[in-house]
């Protein structure tokens, strides 16, 4: 059992162990404790790859589990491919640490305006895309305009203003490949820049 930690019904097994004299009961608490030091470690590594150390939000990797686990389950789900309008002229103009700060309050507003379920990713630079499962093309349009409003609202210290614009694509029952949700979502994304920024672009 010590040679194969890594079975995930192992500390079961320990714990069945009677043990029939003291160095066994040492020996299976022992074993037992840097099991639980392993797989504490494990949690924690695991945590780190998924996530994005600026905002603290899913990373590309983690976004990608999700989205296989929804689809394996066979749900539903709409996408929001979310990007800052004219970020570059807020790193220009404040610096790019002050950039950063946008970014991580945006990520944290983010999540304080989902729902728990939905699934808030840093999908690149100052790219996010929210994961929405279960969500029909009206929820995820009106959740989509109701978080647009609230970016728009919102006060950022030192930041005079900061708008986003939202691309919006959906996964049904008909959907056999991701890369054609991402695909609308871009091309959704790209009209609401064309057609002024600040504003959400829904699936058809
Ligand atoms: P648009 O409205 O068309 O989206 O304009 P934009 O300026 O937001 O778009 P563009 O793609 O030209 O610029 C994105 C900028 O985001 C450029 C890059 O320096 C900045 N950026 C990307 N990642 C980070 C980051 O981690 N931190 C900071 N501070 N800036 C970043
Ligand atoms: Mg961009
Ligand atoms: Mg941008």
């Amino acid at each position: 059992m010590a040679s194969s930690l890594d079975r995930p019904e192992v500390s079961v097994d320990i714990k069945n162990i009677s043990p029939w004299y003291y160095e066994i009961v040492k020996f299976k608490f022992s074993l037992l404790q840097s099991l639980r030091k392993f797989s504490r470690k494990i949690d924690e590594m695991d945590y780190y790859v998924n996530t994005d150390p600026l905002t603290g939000l899913m990373n590309r990797r983690g976004m990608k589990f999700e989205i296989d686990k929804i689809i394996s389950m066979k749900n539903n789900f709409s996408i929001l491919l979310i990007d800052i309008d004219f970020f570059k002229k807020i790193n220009d103009t404040y610096g790019h640490a002050q950039g950063d700060l946008v970014l991580k309050f945006l990520a944290e507003i983010m999540q304080k305006n989902f729902r728990t379920n939905d699934i808030c990713c840093r999908y690149g630079g100052e790219e996010f895309i929210v994961i929405m499962p279960h969500s029909n093309k009206q929820e995820a349009y009106e959740s989509a305009e109701r978080f647009r409003k609230i970016v728009q609202d919102t006060y950022i210290e030192n930041i005079y203003s900061l708008t986003i614009s939202i691309g919006i694509a959906s996964w049904t029952e008909n959907s056999n490949d991701i890369s054609e949700i991402f695909k609308q979502a871009d091309i959704n994304l790209y009209k609401a820049k064309n057609n002024g920024r600040n504003r959400v672009i829904p699936t058809v």
